[in-house]
């Protein structure tokens, strides 16, 4: 009886150690574009251990792939941003708010008086998270030398009836000698407005705008990025017919490796100060 009460006692005592030591970061920064059907889910987890989630898709799907890739001690989002509050985006994000402790939020100011973005605020309002108007000097700068670099909006307030991909925030993560560029849903008007105000966009790593749509990722940004790995957040046979062949054949004619959540499901992305591999 004594022996196997020891040996429960040590079962439990390795689960425990398991569990601590999965918790701790492994000094590389992993990039997840989660699973999540037709939408963007992206979660930054850097070198340190800080979480950091760009939207949530619709429904509420994402708390699944955030259990699947978050240390089972390590479930707090230390900053959320909104890229902009379209359904696709901003649903899960309220599930999120709901379930996880998120430290800060990050969004734009679009508002639209649906229900999405009540229930969004009113989640924010409940567990008192910290707003942040978020416009391109509001970078964010981590002590494990990762940099969000903000792009996009160039000023606060928004004209709120400027449509509403077009308002995304836009980001530069920064980690070593790599460089990845967020781009939310923004479409071939702002994109011409990035690229005409000479913004630095060059970048190895790029998940493509607005899920790979014909409307979005124009050749004159392209030809600023100059990626190499193009990543693409969609649904298996969505409605929308995302992505657009012509936007994959301007990628393959640039020789961009292309990554699809649709054929491919989560893709996960490790970067070292040098280096980045895809899972
Ligand atoms: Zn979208």
């Amino acid at each position: 009886m004594r022996e196997k009460f020891a040996a429960f006692l040590l079962i439990v005592a390795s689960s425990f150690a398991y569990f601590i030591w999965e918790a701790q970061p492994d000094g590389l920064l992993h990039i997840y574009i989660l699973n999540v059907g037709q939408g963007d889910a992206i979660l930054i987890r850097t070198p340190n251990g800080t979480n950091i989630l760009n939207d949530g898709s619709a429904g509420s799907s994402i708390m699944q792939e955030l259990g699947a890739v978050l240390p089972y001690f390590d479930r707090t989002i230390d900053y959320a941003i909104l890229s902009h509050p379209d359904r696709d985006h901003i649903e899960g994000l309220i599930h999120v708010a709901r379930r996880v402790k998120i430290e800060k939020f990050y969004m734009n100011g679009a508002v639209r008086d649906n229900f999405l973005v009540r229930g969004l605020l009113s989640a924010i309002r409940e567990y008192d998270i910290p707003i942040i108007l978020a416009d391109d000097s509001k970078d964010i700068l981590l002590d494990d030398g990762v940099k969000l670099d903000l792009l996009y909006p160039f000023k606060l307030p928004l004209n709120q009836k400027d449509a509403l991909n077009n308002t995304s925030i836009v980001f530069m993560l920064e980690y070593g000698e790599t460089r990845a560029l967020f781009t939310g849903d923004i479409e071939k008007e702002t994109e011409s407005e990035i690229v005409a105000a000479g913004v630095d966009i060059r970048a190895d790593i790029l998940k493509v705008a607005h899920h790979g749509s014909r409307s979005s990722s124009i050749q004159p940004m392209l030809d600023k990025i100059q990626p190499k790995i193009a990543l693409i957040s969609a649904g298996r046979d969505n409605k929308f017919g995302h992505p657009h062949p012509e936007v994959l054949e301007r990628f393959t004619k640039m020789g961009v490796a292309i990554h699809r959540t649709d054929i491919n499901g989560r893709i996960e992305i490790i970067v070292s100060p040098t280096d980045y591999t895809i899972k």
